[in-house]
C-alpha cells in the first residue's frame, strides 16, 4: 500500500518497531536458554520454532511495505520528530541491507557457512588446513562479492569494515595498528627481560560454588542490579538484553582458573551496563541495545580492565577473595593477585591473551583478512603468512595450524572485518578514561572506595543513555572528540612500565 499520510506512516513504523521488537524478544530468550539450560533433545523442536519467528521478522524487515513505508519517511525526514526519524532511518538500511544481496546468492551462501561451521572444526581438531582451505576461499570471494551489493563506492575490505563498525576505514585502522605496534612491540621486547609475576597460586582448586559467590558479590561491586541483570552458566560467556530492565549475562566456571569467571563476569557486566543505561522511551525498538560492536566492546574492556585490573579494584575485592578462599590465598598479598592478573606473555592463542598483547593477536587477523579480500594473497597461503605475522610481531613460534590459523570461529561464520572492532574497543575506553578524568579528577580513588557508580554514571550520561539513537562515531566523538590511538598507546605504555617496572 503506497503510503500518502505521516500520521498513518507513523503508526505503521511503531507497530513495526513493537512486533519485531516483541518476536526478537521471544527468540533471544529461546537463544539464551539453548545456551545455558536447555537439554540436548531440545534442538529440533527450538529449531522449528525459530524457523517460524525468524520468518516473521525477516517479512517485518524486508517485505515491500517495508521498503515503501521506509522510503516514504525518510522522504517526509524533516516532518519526523527526532526518533521517529532515527528508527526510520535504521529500518530502512536494514530493508535495504537485507535486500541487496541476490537472493539466489544470499541462499548459497548460507548453505555453505551451514556446512563450513562443521568443516572448520574437524580441520582444526585434526591440524589440517588444507580440509578447510577450499571452503575459505568460497567464503572470501563471496564476501569480494557482497562488498561490491554492500558499497561499490569503496575499496572491498572498507566496505565489510563499515557493516560491522560504520565509517571504520582501513585509512583509519593502519594509523591505529601502526601506533600501538610501535608501543607494543617494544614493551613486550622489554618484559622478557624480566622476572614475570608468580601465578601458581591462581592454579590451584577453588571450587565451583565459591566462584559463583564470588561472581555475585562482583556483580555488586560494579552496581549490576539484581532485579535487572542475572547470571547463567554457559559454554561462552555473553550477554543478552531484552530491554533496559531486562539483561542477562552467562560465564565460565573452570575449578582451576578461577580469573575466567572473574574477568569474564566484569566483562559481561560492563556489556549489561552499557544496556541497562539506554534510556527508558527507547525499549521496545530497535534504538535500545548497543549502538555497535566497537562501542560495546569499549564498555565491557572499560570495566574489565580498565577498572578491573586496577590496583584499587584488587584491592577492593580482595577482602572477599580471601574471606572465599582462606586457603588457596593464604600468603598471598591483594598486589601479588593485581600483578598476577596483568601478566602480560607473548602467545599462541588470541582468547587467553593479555590486555598488553591481545591487539597484536587482532592486527594479524586484520593484515591477513585485508590481504585476502584485496586479492593479494590466496587462501593456500594464508598458514604460512599467519606464522610469520606471529614470529614478526609476538615473537612466537607456532607449532601447528590448530593452534594458529584455525583457533578462532569467525573466518567460518562468514566475519569477515569483524575482528578490528575487538582492538578498537579498547582504545575508545582508554580516551573516555582520559576525557572523563579530565572532568571527574582520576578516577583510581573513586575504584578505592567502591565508588564504580560515579564512573558508571558518567559512561551513562555520554555513553549509555543513547542506545542506538546515534550513530558510534557521533556517540565517541560527542563524548571525547577525534578518535586518537595515543590515548590508548600512552594508557598501555604507562601501565605495563609500572608494572614491570621498565
Ligand atoms: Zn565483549
Amino acid at each position: 500500500m503506497p503510503y500518502t499520510n505521516l500520521n498513518d506512516a507513523i503508526a505503521r513504523l511503531d507497530e513495526i518497531e513493537a512486533t519485531a521488537s516483541a518476536y526478537g524478544h521471544a527468540m533471544g530468550v529461546l537463544s539464551l536458554d539453548a545456551a545455558t539450560a536447555a537439554p540436548l533433545g531440545s534442538a529440533e523442536g527450538r529449531g522449528k520454532t525459530m524457523a517460524v519467528l525468524s520468518s516473521v521478522i525477516y517479512e517485518l524487515a524486508a517485505s515491500d511495505d517495508t521498503r515503501e513505508l521506509t522510503k516514504y519517511l525518510s522522504d517526509h525526514a524533516d516532518e519526523l520528530d527526532p526518533v521517529h526519524r532515527r528508527q526510520a532511518e535504521i529500518r530502512k538500511k536494514d530493508c535495504e541491507q537485507l535486500t541487496r544481496i541476490p537472493q539466489e546468492e544470499y541462499v548459497a551462501y548460507n548453505v555453505l557457512l551451514n556446512k563450513a561451521e562443521g568443516i572448520w572444526r574437524v580441520a582444526k581438531q585434526n591440524n589440517d588446513f588444507a580440509a578447510f582451505a577450499p571452503t575459505l576461499s568460497e567464503i572470501v570471494a563471496f564476501n569480494r562479492k557482497f562488498a561490491g551489493y554492500y558499497d561499490a563506492e569503496k575499496e572491498p575490505y572498507d566496505a565489510l569494515l563499515n557493516e560491522y563498525e560504520e565509517g571504520l576505514t582501513m585509512q583509519t585502522l593502519d594509523a591505529f595498528f601502526a601506533r600501538l605496534r610501535g608501543v607494543i612491540v617494544p614493551l613486550v621486547h622489554a618484559i622478557s627481560e624480566k622476572e614475570q609475576p608468580d601465578t601458581a597460586f591462581l592454579e590451584q582448586s577453588y571450587p565451583i560454588e565459591g566462584q559463583k559467590k564470588l561472581a555475585k558479590y562482583l556483580m555488586e561491586v560494579i552496581g549490576l542490579d539484581p532485579n535487572a541483570c542475572t547470571i547463567a552458566e554457559s559454554e561462552h560467556p555473553f550477554t543478552c538484553g531484552f530491554n533496559n530492565k531486562d539483561v542477562r549475562i552467562t560465564t565460565h566456571y573452570y575449578e582451576n582458573h578461577p580469573t575466567f569467571s572473574i574477568f569474564s563476569t566484569i566483562h559481561e557486566g560492563g556489556h549489561a551496563l552499557y544496556e541497562l543505561g539506554v534510556e527508558d522511551a527507547y525499549n521496545g525498538t530497535c534504538l535500545t541495545g548497543g549502538a555497535s560492536m566497537g562501542i560495546h566492546e569499549s564498555q565491557s574492556r572499560f570495566y574489565e580492565n580498565i577498572i578491573g585490573r586496577s590496583l584499587e579494584f584488587i584491592e577492593l575485592i580482595f577482602p572477599k577473595m580471601q574471606e572465599i578462599f582462606p586457603e588457596q590465598l593464604a600468603g598471598v598479598t591483594a598486589y601479588d593477585l593485581y600483578r598476577a592478573v596483568n601478566k602480560a606473555q607473548p602467545s599462541l592463542v588470541r582468547t587467553e591473551s593479555d590486555e598488553l598483547t591481545y591487539a597484536l593477536h587482532i592486527m594479524i587477523r586484520y593484515e591477513i583478512e585485508k590481504q585476502l579480500i584485496a586479492g593479494t594473497l590466496e587462501v593456500a597461503d594464508v598458514p604460512a603468512e599467519w606464522n610469520r605475522l606471529y614470529k614478526e610481531y609476538l615473537g612466537v613460534d607456532v607449532p601447528s595450524d590448530t593452534q594458529g590459523c584455525l583457533q578462532d570461529s569467525h573466518w567460518s561464520g562468514g566475519s569477515i572485518g569483524y575482528f578490528p572492532s575487538y582492538a578498537l574497543g579498547s582504545a575508545y575506553g582508554a580516551q573516555m578514561k582520559h576525557v572523563m578524568e579530565s572532568e571527574l579528577g582520576p578516577i583510581a580513588p573513586c575504584i578505592a572506595r567502591g565508588e564504580i557508580g560515579t564512573i558508571t554514571a558518567w559512561l551513562r550520561e555520554h555513553i549509555h543513555r543513547f542506545g542506538n539513537f546515534k550513530k558510534p562515531a557521533a556517540i565517541f566523538e560527542d563524548a571525547c572528540g577525534k578518535f586518537d590511538p595515543d590515548y590508548f598507546a600512552n594508557y598501555l605504555q604507562e601501565k605495563y612500565s609500572k608494572l614491570y617496572e621498565l
